[in-house]
C-alpha cells in the first residue's frame, strides 16, 4: 500500500462536519456494544457508559500531575487508592499499611513496580548488579517490555499442564541476583491463576519480593469469592505477596487510563516517586511514568467505584460467572475443550483435530472478534455483562463455524488462518521478529486506503 502524506488543514473546519464524520468511520470498527469483541472492551451497559462519560467530563480540563491545584482529585486518588488497599487487605498491618497511587493504565502499574524493586534493591542489595526476575511464561508482555526498559534480566519459568507456572523450574532459576518472582492472578491467555502462596512462601524464603499481577483479576475475584465462587486467595493477606498491580478499567468498569499499583508498604512505594530539584520550571515531583495525567480518568473511576460497591460488583461478577459456565458448557460441546482450569471469566479453547485459526476466520464473518492465541493454538474469551444477551447467538455461529471448517478443510491456507500457520511453522523465530517489526512498520504508517 503507498504511503501519503496528510498535511494540517490551512483552514478549520466546521465542527458539526467533523464530528458527523467521527461517526461514520466509527461504523468500521469491531462492535463491542453488541457484545461482538472478547477483549479490548469491558462494557457493562448503556446506562453505566452514560454515567462514567459524564463523570469523566466534569474533570474533562483537570490536571492530576499537580494535586496542590486540584484538591479534589487527591481527595478522589486517596479514596480510590483506600478502598482497593482494604479490597486486597493491606490494612491488617496497621502500623505499616498498604499503599500505591493509581496510573493510566496496567503496563504503567507493571513498569512501575519493575523500577521500583530495581532501585530498592540497588539500595537494599547494592551488591546485586546485574538483577534479575522470573516470571512464568505466559505473563504479560508488560513485564518483558519492563525488562526491557529498565535493564532488570528476565527469566521465564514454563507452566506445567494446567497452566500454571512450574514451581520446581522457578526454584532451579533463583540464584544470588534474583530480586523478584512474579505470579497472575490470573494470566491473560488462559485465565489461569499461577499457584500465589507457593511462589510467596518460596519469595519469603529467599528474601525476594513478589509481585502479583492481579490487573484482570483484582476487581473480579473478591466479588467472585463473595458470590461464592471458590478461587485462592492471592493479596496482602498472603505473607510474601509485596504488591500488586490491579485494572480498574477492566472489570473495574471504568473509564480506560485508570489501574493502580500497591505496595506491602510506603518504604517500598518511596522508591516508586521520582522528584527534581534542580529544574528552572520549580520543585518537581512526579509519583509514576506519565506528566501529565488527565483528570477524567481519575474522577471516572471514583464515581464508578462509588455506583457499583461491594453490592454492585458482586451481581456483575455473579452475571459474568453463569454466562461464562454458559458459553464454556456449549463450547464443549460442540467438540472444543476449555484449557485448564479457569477462574473468571477469560478462558481459552482449543480443538484435537481443527484448525482453530480458520474457525476464528469464519467467526470473524459472522462478526465476532476472537482474539488468536499461540502455544497451544486456541481462541480467547473474556467475557462481560455485554455476553449474556448474546451467548446463545455465539454458540450457534460457533457451531456452523465448526462445521464449515470441517467440511472446508482449506479454509486452514486463507486468511488470518494462513499467517498464523506460517509462523507456527518458520524454521527461524528471527523470521517471525522481522515479521512483526515490518507489519508494525506498516501499521503505523499512513494508509492511502483511509
Ligand atoms: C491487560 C493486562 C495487563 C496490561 O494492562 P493494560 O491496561 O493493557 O496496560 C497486564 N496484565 C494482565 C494480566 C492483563 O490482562
Amino acid at each position: 500500500m503507498e504511503n501519503k502524506i496528510i498535511k494540517l488543514n490551512q483552514n478549520g473546519r466546521s465542527r458539526k462536519e467533523i464530528l458527523a464524520e467521527l461517526k461514520k468511520f466509527n461504523k468500521t470498527d469491531a462492535d463491542w456494544s453488541q457484545g461482538k469483541t472478547f477483549s479490548l472492551v469491558y462494557h457493562a451497559g448503556e446506562e453505566h457508559t452514560d454515567f462514567i462519560k459524564e463523570a469523566y467530563n466534569i474533570y474533562f480540563h483537570h490536571n492530576g500531575l499537580n494535586p496542590g491545584a486540584f484538591p479534589s482529585l487527591q481527595k478522589f486518588e486517596a479514596e480510590v487508592l483506600s478502598q482497593v488497599i482494604d479490597l486486597f487487605h493491606g490494612y491488617e498491618d496497621t502500623q505499616n499499611p498498604a499503599a500505591g497511587t493509581m496510573t493510566s493504565g496496567g503496563s504503567e502499574s507493571i513498569m512501575m513496580a519493575i523500577k521500583t524493586y530495581r532501585d530498592y534493591y540497588r539500595t537494599h542489595r547494592p551488591e546485586i548488579i546485574q538483577p534479575e526476575m522470573i516470571v512464568p511464561q505466559t505473563i504479560h508482555p508488560a513485564f518483558d517490555k519492563a525488562a526491557v526498559y529498565f535493564n532488570v534480566k528476565m527469566l521465564k519459568a514454563p507452566v506445567d499442564q494446567n497452566f500454571q507456572v512450574d514451581i520446581e523450574q522457578v526454584k532451579k532459576m533463583i540464584n544470588k541476583n534474583t530480586i523478584l518472582l512474579v505470579g497472575s492472578a490470573p494470566q491473560y491467555p488462559q485465565g489461569i491463576m499461577d499457584p500465589i502462596q507457593t511462589l510467596a512462601d518460596l519469595a519469603l524464603e529467599n528474601k525476594i519480593s513478589l509481585h502479583v499481577d492481579a490487573c484482570l483479576g483484582g476487581f473480579f475475584i473478591p466479588f467472585a469469592k463473595l458470590a461464592g465462587f471458590e478461587i485462592p486467595e492471592f493479596d496482602f493477606k498472603i505473607k510474601g505477596v509485596t504488591s500488586i498491580s490491579a485494572d480498574l478499567h477492566k472489570y473495574g468498569f471504568t473509564a480506560k487510563g485508570a489501574s493502580v499499583i500497591l505496595y506491602r508498604n510506603k518504604d517500598l512505594r518511596r522508591f516508586q516517586f521520582f522528584v527534581s530539584k534542580d529544574w528552572p520550571g520549580g520543585l518537581f515531583g512526579s509519583p509514576s511514568m506519565t506528566g501529565t495525567r488527565p483528570g477524567g480518568s481519575i474522577a471516572a473511576a471514583w464515581a464508578t467505584l462509588q455506583a457499583y460497591g461491594i453490592e454492585g460488583y458482586t451481581q456483575v461478577a455473579q452475571e459474568v460467572m453463569t454466562t461464562t459456565m454458559k458459553l464454556q458448557e456449549g463450547i464443549k460441546q460442540i467438540g472444543y475443550t476449555i484449557l485448564g482450569k479457569p477462574v473468571i471469566g477469560v478462558y481459552a479453547f482449543t480443538h484435537q483435530s481443527l484448525d482453530v485459526y480458520a474457525v476464528a476466520d469464519q467467526m470473524s464473518l459472522r462478526g465476532w472478534y476472537l482474539d488468536r492465541q499461540q502455544y497451544p493454538a486456541a481462541l480467547h474469551m473474556m467475557i462481560t455483562p455485554a455476553h449474556t444477551k448474546v451467548a446463545d447467538q455465539f454458540l450457534k455461529d460457533l457451531k456452523e463455524s465448526t462445521d464449515f471448517v470441517l467440511a472446508h478443510p482449506e479454509t486452514s491456507n486463507q486468511g488470518m488462518a494462513a499467517m498464523y500457520g506460517m509462523a507456527a511453522k518458520a524454521p527461524d523465530p528471527s523470521m517471525i521478529d522481522m515479521f512483526l517489526y515490518q507489519f508494525m512498520d506498516e501499521r503505523y504508517d499512513v494508509k492511502s486506503s483511509l
